[in-house]
């Protein structure tokens, strides 16, 4: 973990050049922007620990020779786990610290200024994988057209005009008519008779705080993910209204079949043909597995129908990565038989083996 690769500044960058980079990351990744995102969270942490060492001449150059500083080293580390970004740290720092989010948390509380918070909705996008693909799991990308708070406003719905008085009545608060000798004096309507201009409409959002983006990302698709299952992504739904909490994406999962296997929970099961002789005789069979051939040992008087089990052949599960099992199914297939020498066994085998096959059903 590199400090200046997590700030993305130069070895040489300058005090203003961290304090720069810093508050334009912190934008992006910090809690209250993104809440309930554990992965912003997280690079939060570390962009604020990247920040707290190289805006500190003295732990910055300590870093430069010796590299992080941790918790039990000689340095002042800080414990940002858990860390309470919405309070000032204290001492020589809390300015700093105040200065930095004062426009951050200014903005949340703006947006929850014009009315009553309410939740962004959730999104639902569907997403197909193939079974092979439903199995390994993997990276996927996604597009998702969401709405995000509007980037001329800051999701404020109106645009903060400078007071200044109001061009209608001149900052008095009131317009005056006369009809004859008498003058009436009534509160300007354009100002509400305050005699200032207000705030005014954002125009790029017509005061709705949001617009539409269509956004990428790449989601982790976790293993063994069976067909009509769901993948969260927190934050990715709408963007809420008032300062209300921005919504989820569900990505919901449709596997293909496979042509061999039939998936039931996390066992695999699959149907193999079985010949006359090895059925009777018992024999070890090699049957298609998802890691290569796996070897079935088919005892002798096995009948059509009978399944076996091969252990952890399965699919892993998506909850704790556990394999299912492969069920394998014999079905028994009689040989065509062209040949004399075939036939004449057989009925020398029917001859021997003479038992009425139906006997108990006829008593
Ligand atoms: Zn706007
Ligand atoms: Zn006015």
């Amino acid at each position: 973990m590199d400090f200046y690769v997590i700030l993305g500044v130069e070895r040489e960058a300058t005090l203003a050049d961290v304090k720069r980079a810093y508050k334009r990351l912190a934008r992006r990744f910090h809690p209250d922007i993104n809440p309930g995102d554990r992965r912003a969270e997280a690079q939060f942490r570390q962009i604020a620990e990247a920040y707290e060492t190289l805006s500190d001449v003295e732990r910055r150059r300590r870093y430069d020779t010796a590299g992080p500083v941790t918790p039990d080293g000689s340095g002042p580390a800080f414990g940002f786990e858990g860390f309470d970004f919405t309070i000032s740290v204290g001492g020589a720092d809390a300015s700093t610290f105040g200065d930095l989010f004062a426009d951050v948390l200014h903005q949340r509380e703006a947006r929850r200024a014009h009315g009553t918070p309410e939740r962004g909705v959730d999104l639902h996008q569907a997403m197909a994988l193939a079974f092979d693909e439903s199995i390994r799991g993997g990276q996927r990308a996604v597009t998702v057209l969401r709405q995000e708070y509007c980037a001329t406003c800051q999701g404020v719905g109106q645009l903060h005009v400078d007071p200044s008085p109001c061009p209608q009545c001149h900052g008095s608060g009131v317009m005056k008519s006369a009809r004859g000798h008498m003058v009436f004096t009534k509160p300007c309507l354009h100002c509400g008779g305050s005699g200032q201009q207000r705030q005014t409409r954002c125009p790029a959002c017509s005061g709705e705080q949001v617009e539409m983006r269509t956004e990428s990302m790449t989601i982790n698709v976790p293993p063994g993910l069976a067909d009509g299952a769901r993948i969260r992504i927190p934050g990715k739904g709408n963007a809420g209204r008032n300062g209300g909490e921005t919504g989820d994406l569900y990505v919901g999962v449709t596997v293909e079949p496979h042509p061999l296997f039939q998936r039931d929970g996390d066992d695999l099961h699959l149907t193999v043909p079985i010949a006359l002789h090895e059925a009777a005789l018992g024999a070890k069979i090699d049957v298609p597995s998802l890691d290569g051939p796996a070897r079935v040992r088919v005892p002798p008087g096995t009948q059509s129908g009978q399944r076996f089990r091969v252990r952890e052949r399965g699919v892993p599960s998506s909850r704790d990565g556990r394999r299912g099992d492969l069920v394998v199914e014999v079905q028994l297939v009689l040989p065509k038989l062209l040949d004399e020498r075939s036939k004449e066994l057989l009925r020398e085998f029917g001859r021997i083996n003479g038992d009425d096959v139906r006997a108990e059903l006829m008593k």
